[in-house]
């Protein structure tokens, strides 16, 4: 293992979920198939981040579902194996120009404008960790506040688990905090499957205790990597796992 360990927030969800999973991802590197879903979140990510390139005025539905097509091909270009997994076209610009819509019902992006798309931060919080993640949109107002944006093709979480859910952007505001000195004013994640937002204002407390959260996990992980201990941990999100068929907890 190599320090710091160089981790972003879904691979350090990959290991509270299931240490067996970030096993087989991140230390056995094993190969996944694409994901129907996965790929579906990229295409409409790419338009979301290109629409702001045209003028305000020109932001509006039929702007963004205009640049499905070609952004799709690019994608398809990149990645020529996903032409197996869409086989019907037409259904899957569908379902993405859907979504697309409801995106125009939450907010409207000729009000304003994004200061920064698909933006890096990154931080070493320790000696022994490195943290980075690439934000989909964060916005300064003139007034200086900063708001972080994450946009999500699938459904809003269940009642009660809207706090797992703001995890990701929590982590961004804390390293924004450590890299700007600015507290983020609010923490915004976009739920296109269904049309709800989820909010939050974060306080330097919950940043504080966020790093605190992190910099265990990273000791969890070091104590991991040292005594090669991958526990499994089962939960719903094995129905979605691709090495359950390998998985010990399910071929004891
Ligand atoms: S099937 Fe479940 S327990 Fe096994 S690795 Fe995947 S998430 Fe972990």
């Amino acid at each position: 293992m190599e320090l710091p360990l160089r981790l972003s927030p879904s691979r350090i969800s990959d290991f509270n979920n299931c240490p067996q999973h970030y096993k087989y991802r991140v230390v056995d590197q094993l190969p996944e198939p694409p994901s129907i879903d996965a790929e579906r979140g990229t295409l409409v990510h790419t338009v979301l981040h290109d629409l702001f390139e045209s003028p305000a005025a020109e932001r509006t539905p039929e702007t963004a579902i205009g640049l499905l097509p070609s952004r799709w091909l690019d994608q398809l270009e990149a990645k020529p194996d996903l032409a197996k997994i869409v086989t019907n076209e037409k259904e899957w610009l569908d379902r993405a120009s859907a979504l697309l819509q409801v995106y125009f019902q939450l907010e409207d992006p000729s009000k304003f404008e994004a200061t920064h798309r698909e933006i890096h931060l990154e931080n070493n919080l320790s000696e022994k960790l490195y943290l980075h993640g690439y934000v989909d949109r964060l916005d300064v107002a003139p007034t200086g506040e900063v708001r972080i944006i994450d946009y999500k093709t699938g459904k809003s979480p269940k009642p009660g688990w809207e706090e797992k859910a703001l995890f990701q952007l929590r982590v961004y505001a804390l390293l924004y905090w450590k890299n700007h000195g600015v507290l983020t004013r609010l923490l915004q994640l976009i739920y296109l499957g269904d049309g709800k937002v989820v909010r939050s204002q974060p306080t330097i407390a919950d940043l504080e205790s966020t790093e605190k959260m992190l910099l265990q996990i990273a000791r969890d992980l070091e104590a991991s990597y040292e005594k090669d201990y991958w526990p499994t941990k089962t939960s719903r999100l094995c129905d979605w796992c691709h090495f359950k068929t390998i998985c010990p907890a399910h071929n004891s």
